[in-house]
């Protein structure tokens, strides 16, 4: 058998293959590991086989009709979701043990940027023990980067975990299980993939399935033998080509692909996709605002159209910023940017205002006298941005009219030094006013006796 999905289309698969098509993962309560398919779903299949496409088509349109009852996912039994964020990416997950199954053989991996989700097989005490040590084995095993190659290679470790563990009788023999992982990384993601777990990149607005089916049904499709919509319901849908936990030399499919901001990424179990057609979770998908709503929605429709399976749904977004409460956020961050400006000018400006005070002097009065001040001539808030620093005893009534004036008011100096120059100079001023004004008085007192003298000499010449 060729495996024309393979990374190298010339592998042949090992002859043990074909009895992983005799293998299941759909296998109500019990521990019978032959060909599962439930009779009720059989039965049903059967019929919506014969009715063709267009009862398909109007599956598709019931399921989008308004108004339409819809089972409630949040507190169910049975039921558990997970979300998070990291800056690039965020998610949303849901695992339903479904309404058929009494135990969920699903395990699901957020170990952000990697996901997974492993479906397993087997019946109880194994599916979920060979499903659990896929994504054991995918955390511990798997770099943070989108290397598809290293992410192939985890996948095929963990194969030979679930042989190994079997063999050391943890679980039970032939138990298996599917693996479908994504490492995402800006606008590169890698895929890694065995089974018939699936993964869709929703991207603007279309909904595209990246992973190709190890499964018998999606060989006849392969072959044009049936549509994908024959397949959902075709009664061999879950048989399927290749698992992990069976053969050790088993490989597993890896790619890379870009993905965009505003990209939507699908991981699920088939028990989304054996019971929602594609159109139905694109739909879904389309209209879910957030990761977490997405799974919700998508594992509440799988429930619905009867919940065969159980069913596990991770939804991704890559930079959901762009598709929730992006307005809200931008608004937060220019408050917060605007805050953080506003509190380092007004850091600055108070740092500047103590420089400036501690740097600057000016001349004023004090009782009258002249003073010397550190800082403005100002108040800030009331508060004065100054402090008396000297007193002299020059009056300011001794100087000019003009300097007593520009006093009062402040005059602003460079420097502490230049202060006590202008100071001095001031002193120097007066005491040259008094003594010209003590000359002016001598001069005028010798002009009096002066001309007393001579109006007496005057006299007695007369006489
Ligand atoms: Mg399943």
């Amino acid at each position: 058998m060729i495996d024309e999905r393979s990374d190298n289309p010339n592998v042949e698969l090992p002859e043990t293959t074909p009895e992983l098509i005799d293998t299941t993962h759909e296998q109500p309560n019990t521990d019978d590991t032959s060909i599962d398919v439930l009779p009720e779903a059989q039965e049903e299949a059967s019929l919506e086989s014969e009715k063709g496409d267009s009862t398909i088509i109007d599956e598709a349109i019931i399921a989008d009709a308004p108004g339409r009852t819809s089972m409630c996912v949040e507190g169910r039994s049975g039921s558990e979701s997970c979300s998070g964020s990291t800056v690039h990416l965020r998610w949303g997950a849901r695992t339903d043990v479904g309404l058929v199954r009494d135990h969920n053989e699903d395990s699901s991996l957020l170990q952000a940027p990697l996901f997974c989700v492993s479906d397993g097989m087997g019946g109880h005490a194994a599916g979920e023990v060979a499903s659990r040590i896929t994504v054991e084995t995918l955390a511990q095993e798997t770099p943070a980067t989108p290397n598809d190659v290293q992410l192939g290679e985890c996948i095929e470790k963990a194969n030979l975990a679930i042989i190994n563990a079997a063999e050391n009788g943890e679980g039970k023999p032939g138990m298996g299980c599917t693996a479908t992982a994504v490492c995402i990384n800006e606008n590169m993601m890698s895929v890694g993939h065995v089974g018939d777990s699936r993964c869709y990149v929703l991207h603007a607005g279309k909904l595209v399935r990246v992973t190709h089916d190890h499964s018998f049904v999606e060989e006849l499709v392969d072959a044009g033998e049936i549509t994908a919509d024959e397949a959902r319901i075709h009664p061999s849908r879950s048989v399927i080509t290749r698992a992990l936990g069976s053969d050790p030399d088993m490989y597993a499919d890896h790619f890379l692909i870009d993905v965009n901001e505003g990209d939507r990424i699908i991981v699920c179990s088939d028990g989304l996709n054996s019971m929602v057609p594609d159109a139905v979770i694109e739909s879904l998908a389309v209209s879910s605002v957030t990761p977490q709503q997405a799974a919700d929605s998508l594992v509440a429709e799988a429930l619905t159209q009867g919940g065969h399976d159980n069913v596990t749904v991770i939804v991704i977004d890559v930079s959901s910023d762009t598709r929730e409460d992006n307005h809200l956020k931008m608004q937060r961050d220019f408050f917060k940017k605007t805050v953080k400006a506003l509190a380092i000018f007004l850091a600055v400006l108070f740092l500047s205002l103590i420089v400036l005070v501690r740097t600057s002097w000016y001349i004023g009065t004090y009782n009258q006298k002249v003073a010397l001040y550190r800082g403005l001539n100002s108040n800030f808030l009331g508060l004065p941005l100054s402090n008396l620093t000297e007193t002299t005893d020059i009056p300011i009534a001794e100087l000019p009219q003009g300097t007593q004036t520009k006093l009062i008011h402040g005059i602003a100096v460079n420097s502490e030094e230049t202060a006590h120059i202008t100071i001095e100079s001031y002193r120097d001023q007066i005491k040259t006013m008094q003594e010209k004004a003590q000359h002016t008085a001598k001069d005028t007192g010798l002009a009096t006796n002066n001309s007393v003298g001579s109006d007496n000499t005057k006299g007695d010449n007369n006489e």
